[in-house]
């Protein structure tokens, strides 16, 4: 069923495919009463297998919803909230509702049997996914920033929420606590669609450049969505079994030597933060001075005694 091709740690997947598996389940799972369930591997619902188990049998799943990378399944007993599971595909979960007689293959973790008959599994070849109970998704979820394609990411607050830091896009970007659900991939194509350098620091990002990265960063994730997401290699499936189809389009993101789609000069790699990241060194200008630490602070703070006030 699926092999084991070296795999890189920069690609997971992120708000598009995760998005994707949600909108796909979602019309099969809503009212559906989880009658059984079969954990063959512990960790992957957290270790506690019994209690997991009298969690979620006799429980209606109630919704099917993401909130940054997590797949969120509320669930009810008696018409009352019952909590909720939590699920994230880390590097390479797959989620398949099916009819009773599908065989889920060897890397299949969980299945939950449904009362019309059918089945939901969750396959993990890396066993690094999850698909915990929670009582408290809230709770459970942490601190989060807000979702970037929702209606609390507007320009203004990104403007805002970037000059109120002091750190280099791409990792901040990346914190999950700034905005939820962006990881390397379209971190990587947003930036470069907004022509941004990912180790520019974000205080010093212009009112003009901070709205093309908001209009980007939407505009990158809506069409992933559209084409399901990103493919490339044998582990991100829909729930369907097909790959997506975005990454037939990205600009940068793995195109290291290739000639940039703009203006031709090699697209280059440079690692920041620990992880691999894709620029145009002529459409993404590198900012001046290396981010250190020091520098970093004394920059900022004269940054911002000078900065004309703009609006
Ligand atoms: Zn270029």
């Amino acid at each position: 069923m699926v092999g084991a091709p070296a795999l890189s740690t920069d690609a997971m997947p992120e708000l598009p495919e995760v998005e994707t598996v949600a909108r796909l389940i979602r019309p099969h799972l809503i009212g559906r009463t989880i009658e059984a369930c079969d954990v063959r591997w512990a960790r992957t619902v957290g270790g506690r297998v019994a209690s997991f188990e009298s969690a979620v049998v006799g429980a209606r799943i109630e919704c099917v919803e993401r909130r940054a990378k997590y797949l969120v399944f509320e669930l009810s007993r008696g018409g009352r909230p019952a909590g909720a599971l939590l699920g994230h595909l880390r590097m390479t979960g797959r989620m398949h509702v099916e009819d009773a007689a599908w065989d889920p293959g060897k890397f299949a973790k969980v299945r939950l049997e449904l009362d019309d008959g059918r089945a939901f599994h969750f396959i993990d070849v890396r066993k690094f996914g999850r698909l915990e109970f929670t009582a408290d998704a809230r709770a459970a979820l942490g601190e989060l920033g807000p979702e970037p394609l929702g209606d609390s990411f507007t320009p203004q607050w990104l403007f805002d929420a970037l000059r109120s830091r002091s750190r280099a896009l791409k990792p901040l970007l990346l914190d999950q606590t700034f905005l939820a659900g962006l990881g390397n991939i379209y971190v990587d194509e947003s930036l470069f669609r907004a022509h941004l350098h990912p180790l520019a620091n974000s205080r010093r990002v212009p009112r003009e450049r901070a709205d093309a990265l908001w209009r980007e960063i939407r505009a990158t994730l809506s069409e992933a969505i559209e084409r399901e997401g990103s493919s490339f290699d044998t582990f991100y499936r829909t729930p369907e079994g097909n790959p997506g189809g975005y990454q037939d389009q990205f600009k940068v993101y793995g195109r290291e030597g290739r000639p940039c789609v703009v203006c031709a000069t090699p697209v280059r790699r440079l690692v920041v933060g620990q992880r691999g990241t894709h620029v145009c060194p002529r459409c993404q200008p590198a900012p001046r001075r290396a981010m250190s630490g020091a520098a970093k602070s004394a920059r900022a703070s004269s940054a911002r005694a000078l900065a004309p006030q703009r609006r």
